[in-house]
C-alpha cells in the first residue's frame, strides 16, 4: 500500500512504541523530526480532532502517508481529565519533556490527595492519512483501564506510566517490559486494530 510511514510525534515515549510495533512491517518508518516537520498546534477538545490535525500537519509537510497519535489519561474522579490535555496538565510546555511529565505526574498526586476512587484510563487514537486531504483517514482507539496510585513505582516508560498502576499484571507501566506495554496498552490495542484494517484494505 505504501512504502513510507511519517510519524506524527515528537514524543519520544510514543515513537519507541509505534517503532516496535511496526518493526515486523516492511514499511520504513520517519520520524516527523527527521522531517524537519514544525510542532503542530492542538486546539480541539477531543482527541480525534487532535490526531486528524497532526496526521494531515505532516502529511502537508512531508507529501508522504502519515500516522498520529492523540493520547492522554482519564481520570474517573476528575471528570476524565486530565484528557486531552494530559501532555500540558501541570502547565509551562516550555519545561523538557521529562520535568514537564514530572510536574504532571505531582499535580495528579496533589489532587487526588485523599480521593478514595482512583480508577483511570489511558485513551489512545491513531489515525493514518495517505495524503493531507485524505477523506478516508483510517483510525483506530484503544483504552486501558487501572488504577492511579499514591506514589511513583518502576523507572521505564514515559508520562504517567509510573502512577499508573495495570489491574491484570498487579505492575505500573513503568514496571512492564515495553514488549509487554505494546501488547496491553491503549496505543497497543489501537496500533493492532489499525494494522488489521490496513491488512483488510491491502486485499481490497
Ligand atoms: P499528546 O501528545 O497530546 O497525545 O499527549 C499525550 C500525553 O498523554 C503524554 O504526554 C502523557 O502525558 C499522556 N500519555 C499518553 N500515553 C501515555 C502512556 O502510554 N504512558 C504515560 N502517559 C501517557
Amino acid at each position: 500500500m505504501f512504502s513510507k510511514l511519517v510519524i506524527a510525534t515528537g514524543n519520544k515515549g510514543k515513537l519507541r512504541e509505534i517503532e516496535h510495533i511496526l518493526s515486523p512491517l516492511d514499511i520504513e518508518v520517519i520520524p516527523q523530526s527527521a522531517l524537519s516537520v514544525p510542532e503542530c498546534e492542538e486546539p480541539f477538545c477531543t482527541f480525534i480532532e487532535n490526531a486528524l490535525a497532526k496526521a494531515r500537519h505532516a502529511s502537508k509537510h512531508t507529501g508522504l502517508p502519515a500516522l498520529a497519535d492523540d493520547s492522554g489519561l482519564c481520570v474517573d474522579a476528575l471528570q476524565g481529565t486530565p484528557g486531552v490535555l494530559s501532555a500540558r496538565y501541570a502547565g509551562d510546555p516550555s519545561l523538557p519533556k521529562d520535568e514537564q511529565d514530572e510536574a504532571n505526574n505531582q499535580k495528579l498526586l496533589n489532587v487526588l490527595v485523599g480521593e478514595k476512587n482512583r480508577h483511570a484510563h489511558f485513551y489512545c487514537v491513531m489515525v493514518l492519512v495517505r495524503y493531507e486531504h485524505d477523506p478516508e483517514p483510517i483510525i483506530a482507539e484503544g483504552q486501558w483501564h487501572g488504577e492511579i496510585l499514591t506514589e511513583y513505582r518502576g523507572n521505564d516508560g514515559f508520562g504517567y506510566d509510573p502512577l499508573f498502576l495495570d489491574d491484570k499484571t498487579g505492575k505500573t507501566v513503568a514496571e512492564l517490559p515495553l514488549e509487554i506495554k505494546c501488547r496491553i496498552s491503549h496505543r497497543g490495542h489501537a496500533m493492532a486494530k489499525l494494522l488489521q484494517k490496513l491488512e483488510r484494505l491491502s486485499h481490497e
